[in-house]
């Protein structure tokens, strides 16, 4: 520690600006490591112990804090290979990308990790890995999503939305009205 900081340092995220000193807080993770300290997560390293962490933590809130810190690579691990609901629960909605939350659901082949998969999943070729799942909820409820996926059109969606208004899946529902704003915005 240099002089500059013998009252303390000026932290930025993870790094002290006056004096280059790091902390394992704050980082700004890219995948698996920080775009300002050069600090990696390995899951084979860093997985159990932080699993551990998690499962020490018997309050939801205090498991969210810990979660919203976490780099992708760390929730894909927990997504992958926790053995606690909740936490994979927790995990699922932060992963970023649909195509690794797809690979999750169909090695793991849970019936709730499935439907959560078909939820996040924009791409036809991702929904339709699900269309023949073992589990008639979520083969039933990819097929809805397929259908709706294969709308190109404004007009097509509206029609599909008024002539299901009352019968459709709550989140093709939403899946489809999204799909309209953003056609909106462009
Ligand atoms: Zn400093
Ligand atoms: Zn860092």
């Amino acid at each position: 520690m240099g002089i500059a900081c013998l009252f303390g340092h000026k932290w930025q995220g993870c790094k002290c600006e006056k004096c280059g000193a790091t902390r394992d807080k704050g980082h700004d993770w890219d995948f698996n490591k920080c775009k300002n300290c050069g600090k990696e997560w390995l899951a084979d390293r860093d997985g159990p112990e932080l699993e551990r962490k998690l499962l020490s933590q018997n309050d939801l809130v205090g498991r969210a804090m810990i979660l919203q810190t976490l780099p992708q690579a760390a929730l894909i691990y927990l997504a992958e290979n926790s053995t606690n609901f909740s936490v994979v629960d927790m995990a699922i909605p932060k992963i970023t990308d649909e195509d690794q939350i797809v690979r999750i659901a169909l090695k793991r082949g849970n019936r709730d990790i499935s439907y959560k998969a078909v939820i996040f999943a924009d791409k036809i070729e991702n929904i339709e890995k699900f269309v023949n799942d073992t589990n008639s909820s979520v083969s039933s409820f990819a097929k809805e999503k397929l259908e709706a996926a294969k709308l190109v059109t404004k007009e097509e969606i509206e029609d599909y939305i008024s002539r299901h208004r009352y019968s459709m899946n709550g989140s093709v529902e939403n899946y489809l009205k999204k799909r309209l704003k953003d056609m909106e915005q462009n």
